[in-house]
């Protein structure tokens, strides 16, 4: 049987500054989100799933438990200790964006077909998944707490650490024979040019977030030289569009990170940026240059699995995390390319949209690091103190209650 759900729209007045702790929390939440979204991209077989279903598959997939250990793509490698109530409010976001877009690229698939069955050109583009995300961050239960007619406390990433947020609320009150529903953090109408402005303010923030951390990481180590890899190979993976676009929006993303880092490292304490050659950064050692194995803590020391933690050299025995390993050799790229008598490194294959974004900065490689005979670069510490080798040894949550159903939903506006 349908229910009938009521939307009431209120106001949130909060602390100025909550502000930024909601942008956080609707930052994470987003975040997840959009995992998710690559996570159904990745296992299409989802979509003909009831949404309860596709839940429970989608939580097999990514979620560690004693009964489910390694997870095919888990969700602690983005993000530790994501409450269970935020997990699924994630999924069935992600889940509802790829019913949509899956709908929308099968019909341009059929419009396809009957264009070139009759003999005609078919030029329109296909579909694009999400360039970038705005779903409301829905409070399940267990996110809010203590809600009155004049005031509610949620539970709020604010960036750090989870936190209980008392906020006031005005606006219409909830009818009282309704049956009290799941908050809903929103921003505004999705069709609305100033709320697309506001998107893309956050997705700049983001951009600025990340390239200030790694200037600061810079300055803090005292290094005089930033090194990128270029950004990677964009060639279009036949029949698989969502993967391509995938590939379109991690580059995007990349490129603005790169500039950013960029003029603020510059601006900020003279420090250059340059790029190298992106081939094969993580599967080379940085000791001894041989072919390392790259696995997961508890898995086989064999083989290469990409995206995993850890890397071994059977060549000289070096252990480390692979990002560690991997940010080595892209800085011993760049010195290798300044040592007299050496041939110039081999200039990467910059696809059509590199060129573009190239031309945009207004940067190029051997522009960026000229005049700098030995780029000096702070020494390194190998190993890993910080843990960050395991990756998986964090908390393990159970999982709780399995309802997704949607229940009827409370707007809350932030302004
Ligand atoms: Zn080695």
């Amino acid at each position: 049987m349908a229910k009938a759900t009521t939307t009431i729209r209120q106001v949130l007045n909060h602390k100025p500054a909550y502000g930024a702790w909601f942008a956080a929390n609707q930052a994470l939440f987003n975040c997840v989100a959009a995992f998710y979204f690559d996570v159904i991209q990745a296992h299409e077989k989802v979509l003909q799933l009831g949404n309860q279903e596709a839940l429970t598959a989608l939580e097999h997939l990514t979620h560690t438990t004693k009964k489910n250990p390694h997870p095919v793509m888990p969700l602690s490698d983005i993000a530790e200790d994501i409450p269970a109530m935020f997990r699924r409010a994630a999924i069935h976001a992600a889940l509802g964006s790829a019913r949509s877009f899956a709908t929308h690229l099968r019909k341009w698939r059929a419009r396809k077909e009957k264009a070139q069955s009759k003999g005609k050109k078919f030029t329109e583009r296909p579909p694009v998944p999400p360039q970038s995300w705005n779903k409301s961050a829905t409070f399940y239960t267990g996110q809010w707490k203590e809600r009155t007619e004049h005031s509610i406390v949620l539970k709020v990433w604010t960036g750090t650490c989870w936190s209980w947020l008392k906020v006031r609320i005005t606006g219409r009150e909830s009818p009282t024979d309704a049956e009290m529903g799941s908050p809903q953090l929103a921003t505004g109408e999705q069709d609305n040019v100033a709320l697309w402005r506001k998107i893309r303010d956050r997705d700049e923030q983001l951009a600025h977030l990340v390239s200030r951390r790694i200037v600061q990481f810079a300055r803090e180590h005292e290094a005089r030289v930033i090194v990128f890899e270029h950004l990677g190979n964009l060639t279009p993976e036949k029949g698989k569009y969502s993967r391509r676009s995938n590939t379109k929006r991690a580059f995007w993303m990349k490129g603005r990170i790169f500039r950013y880092a960029q003029y603020k490292a510059w601006n900020e304490g003279g420090v250059i940026t340059c790029r190298v050659n992106p081939h094969n950064t993580s599967r080379e050692c940085a000791h001894c240059g041989a072919q390392v194995v790259r696995y997961a803590a508890g898995q086989p020391e064999e083989g290469y699995t990409p995206g995993t933690p850890l890397v071994r050299c059977e060549q000289c025995q070096m252990r480390g995390h692979a990002d560690r390993n991997a940010s080595i050799v892209i800085g011993q790229r760049l010195i290798a390319r300044y040592q007299p008598g050496r041939p110039q490194e081999e200039k990467p294959h910059t696809p059509r949209l590199a060129e573009r974004e190239l031309k945009d900065s207004g940067v190029t490689v051997s522009q960026e690091a000229k005049g700098e005979e030995q780029p000096f670069i702070a020494p390194t510490r190998h190993g890993s103190s910080n843990g960050h080798g395991t990756a998986h040894k964090g908390k393990r949550r159970r999982m709780g209650t399995p309802s997704l159903s949607i229940p009827p939903q409370l707007r809350l506006f932030t302004e």
